[in-house]
């Protein structure tokens, strides 16, 4: 039998400031997989980290440290690897505002996925950052990573590390929609009366912002999150399993919703063999 790294407690974070997927539900389906586990539920995690100190002062400052540093991983053009390393008064408070509140999304601005990890990482309290604890954090930004074979950032839904991060964002902007979208942007428009006109042709094939769909497709990625954790692979070939890395929305839709089961034989045993440790 495999050696399973089973962490002791999940945290999730983004009460209050993630509305769609329910929290709860997903919290109590890591729970019927990995009963005798810890798991909470945290606000977001800098007003989770926050709460940790009441001096007004100090929190001033780790706000404005925390502001330069995330305004300084903005992906200021996708087809440049560089980022943001001297940011502007302007964009630091913004960051500010979107720091003390965490519901504001924020369309257009997205960055750099591996460092947006690192400063998440640094800024868990320090005995918490071990494999007991097991970190998902959800948020309404969106993050993309430098893909070097065409050398442009690309959206993703998540990425999976220490601590994992999952848009929300991003489930709706990284993959893509259905081939019959680009084509018709390419021959209708890109005006918003067009957009909407196409989007409404394909309606169903792709996943909208708050969609009614989102709780049954995050379920996969709290899951690849927990496989990274457990064993280092977060990943399925598997088209039907929930542990599928998909590219396109109607292969999210495929594996989160679609398939005849939500998970493969193998990682269906795996499941079981945890049960039984
Ligand atoms: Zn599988």
């Amino acid at each position: 039998m495999e050696i399973y790294r089973i962490p002791s407690f999940v945290h999730i974070y983004g009460k209050g400031s993630i509305k769609n997927p329910n929290l709860d539900i997903l919290a109590s389906n890591i729970r019927d997989r990995l009963p005798g586990i810890g798991i909470d539920i945290r606000e977001d995690i800098f007003s989770y980290v926050l709460s940790f100190t009441l001096e007004e002062e100090k929190r001033k400052e780790i706000v404005d440290s925390l502001a330069k540093r995330l305004a300084g991983i903005r992906v200021l053009d996708p087809a440049k690897n560089g980022l943001n390393p001297d940011p502007i008064y302007g964009e630091i408070d913004y960051e500010r505002r979107k720091i003390l509140n965490s519901s504001s999304s924020s369309i257009g601005v997205f960055y750099d996925g591996f460092e947006l990890v690192r400063i998440l990482c640094s800024i868990i309290p320090k005995e918490q950052q071990n494999l007991k604890h097991l970190h998902m954090i959800f948020t309404n930004q969106l993050f993309a990573t430098w893909d070097e074979d065409d050398q442009r950032y690309h959206t993703r839904v998540s990425i999976y590390g220490y601590p994992s991060i999952i848009s929300i964002a991003g489930i709706v902007e990284a993959p893509a929609k259905p081939k019959e979208y680009y084509l018709a942007k390419q021959f209708q428009g890109r005006d918003q009366l067009s957009l909407t006109g196409i989007k409404r042709g394909i309606r169903g094939r792709f996943i909208e912002y708050d969609d009614k769909r989102m709780t049954g497709v995050m379920k996969g990625y709290i899951m690849q999150s927990l496989f990274y954790h457990l064993t280092g692979s977060p990943f399925c070939k598997d088209r039907s399993c929930r542990l599928f890395n998909a590219h396109w929305q109607e292969e999210v839709i495929m594996a989160q919703l679609g398939g005849e089961y939500e998970y493969c034989e193998v990682h269906r045993r795996i499941f079981e063999e945890i049960k039984e440790l």
